[in-house]
């Protein structure tokens, strides 16, 4: 089967890296770009699964930290948030210890509820190591069954997608430099018979892929597939990126840092630090956006801000007849959660596990479609739930408050409210500890707490907290810091 990706930006790269190393027997593989357009550039942090992705292909962590300039990633912070002044973070990883039906943080709720127990953060490992600049590997707790460290990846995404294409090149995947100036179809079917370039060269194909960013250039120039606009709910509709100098010492979490109409992201990597701004137009001037974010970075800039426009949403189909598109081109949802490289590999997953065979199936391509409406929809709410729980003075964050939100979220947000209770629905990429803390940190705490919770006396709750506590200030003091795990790493 011939496949033509067109775009090498992060997605097209992983695309093409990953079908040659698990199909390479099956597939020709042909990945066009265009210099002339380049790439959006920006896509520096990362959720835990990007660990597999690696694994897959081979990439030894010291060899992706090398490549890519990358650090740690233990966690996002969410400075002034729910308020100015306030800070929480979605931490990787346990919180507390697995109690069984009711989760851990019914212990704490009711240590709350009588007036001890302390921060919720005080029993994450992964909170408290990377708020004191630590890491290291570390499955458990040593001498304990708890886990230890999670972590996920800061990246030059540039540098990712470059030694990506090395990647695969060596593995034989075949690149054109070219713009693609039209897409024929095939008149009785639809589907796509080939691409013509600016130089002439026509490029037929089977499969083909659609990665070339927010234009979505075959599955919605060509095939005219529908996006749906989910502004009403997220409404920033702009970014601004810029790097500045290295931080020293290196956090090992992302910092997201809310402000009057949008929010600020850093992300640390060894070389440099990404920064950005994702606002609301409505609310801020373009001119406004370059000055809060020029005021607010924590080290000197090395380049001029780079303006990127967006609208949220998704791709009515991310399949759609021989076309699937990825990345941008599939949808886009703020960065606020780290998660568009994570849609691009679970699409990928989905891809190879619904792989056509003797021409493209209706029912695969329904099931694909079916997935990633789930996983984007769940992914959309989550982020809402950032926004929509919030205690800010400013227009667009009152606008946040009182917005309607999708029915999926004020059912979770009630659930939680009421009892404390979170349910992770099949395949849903955020687990309830990541619920919890989204939720506890931007002020909603549960009116009672799981009556399992009772089953331990006043002073066994006591010891079960404050031994927790205790095992990881001790794990976190024995840690190496973030900078020497990847200096030895480096060398
Ligand atoms: C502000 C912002 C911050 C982000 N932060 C994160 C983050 O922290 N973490 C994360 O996981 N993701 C993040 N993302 C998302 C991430 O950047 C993208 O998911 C990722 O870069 C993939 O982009 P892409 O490859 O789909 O598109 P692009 O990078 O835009 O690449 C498009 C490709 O298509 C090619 N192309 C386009 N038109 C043509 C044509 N006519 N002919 C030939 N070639 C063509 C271009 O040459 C290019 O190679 C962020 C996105 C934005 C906008």
């Amino acid at each position: 089967m011939k496949v033509v990706i067109v775009g090498g930006g992060s997605s097209g790269w992983m695309a093409a890296s990953i079908l040659t190393r698990l199909m390479n027997q099956q597939l020709d593989i042909t990945l066009v770009e265009s210099e002339q357009v380049g790439t959006v550039g920006v896509g520096e942090a990362t959720i835990p699964p990007i660990t597999h992705f690696n694994r897959v292909l081979g990439i030894s962590e010291a060899e992706f930290l090398k490549q890519t300039q990358g650090s740690i990633k233990l966690g996002i912070e969410f400075s002034d948030w729910y308020q100015p002044g306030q800070s929480y973070m979605h931490a990787f990883g346990q919180i507390g210890k697995n109690m069984g039906l009711a989760g851990f943080h019914h212990n704490w709720l009711k240590a709350k509820s009588e007036g001890q127990g302390g921060d919720f953060w005080d029993y994450s490992l992964n909170y408290q190591a990377a708020k004191a600049n630590k890491f290291t590997h570390l499955n458990t707790i040593p001498n304990t069954q708890l886990q230890g460290l999670v972590q996920a990846y800061h990246l030059d995404a540039g540098l990712y997608a470059a030694y990506l294409r090395q990647l695969s090149e060596k593995q034989g995947v075949k690149r054109v430099e070219g713009f693609v100036e039209s897409v024929t179809l095939v008149p009785e079917t639809g589907f796509i018979d080939s691409l013509v370039l600016q130089s002439g060269q026509k490029i037929q194909g089977d499969l083909f892929i659609d990665c070339s960013g927010f234009r979505g250039l075959l599955i919605e120039g060509a095939l005219k597939t529908g996006y749906e606009d989910w502004r009403h709910w997220l409404p920033c509709d702009r970014a601004l990126a810029i790097p500045s100098e290295k931080l020293d010492p290196l956090p090992p979490y992302t910092r997201s840092i809310a402000h009057n109409a949008g929010w600020q992201w850093q992300i640390p990597l060894q070389h440099r630090t990404g920064n950005g701004l994702v606002y609301c137009s409505d609310y801020l001037s373009d001119e406004q956006a370059q000055e809060l974010l020029l005021k607010n970075l924590s080290s000197d800039p090395l380049a001029e801000p780079k303006p990127i426009r967006f609208t949220t949403g998704r791709r009515v189909k991310q399949w759609h007849k021989n076309c699937v598109a990825l990345g941008l081109s599939s949808g886009f949802l703020e960065p606020l959660e780290s998660t568009s490289l994570h849609m691009v590999q679970s699409g990928l997953v989905r891809l190879i596990k619904l792989f056509p065979q003797n021409g493209i199936s209706p029912v695969d391509v329904e099931e694909y479609n079916r997935q990633s409406k789930v996983e984007f929809e769940r992914i959309r709410d989550f982020i809402i739930l950032h926004y929509v729980l919030n205690n800010r003075p400013e227009a667009f964050w009152q606008r946040c408050r009182t917005m309607p939100i999708p029915d999926s979220l004020a059912h979770k947000i009630e659930l939680f409210r009421e009892g404390g209770k979170v349910f992770r629905e099949q395949d849903e990429l955020f687990t309830e500890v990541a619920w919890y803390q989204v939720m506890i940190g931007q002020g909603l705490l549960p009116q009672k707490y799981h009556p399992l919770a009772d089953s331990l006396t006043t002073e066994q709750q006591a010891d079960l907290l404050t031994g927790l506590k205790t095992l990881i200030d001790r794990t976190v003091q024995q840690l190496p810091t973030h900078q020497s795990f990847l200096d030895k790493i480096m060398a």
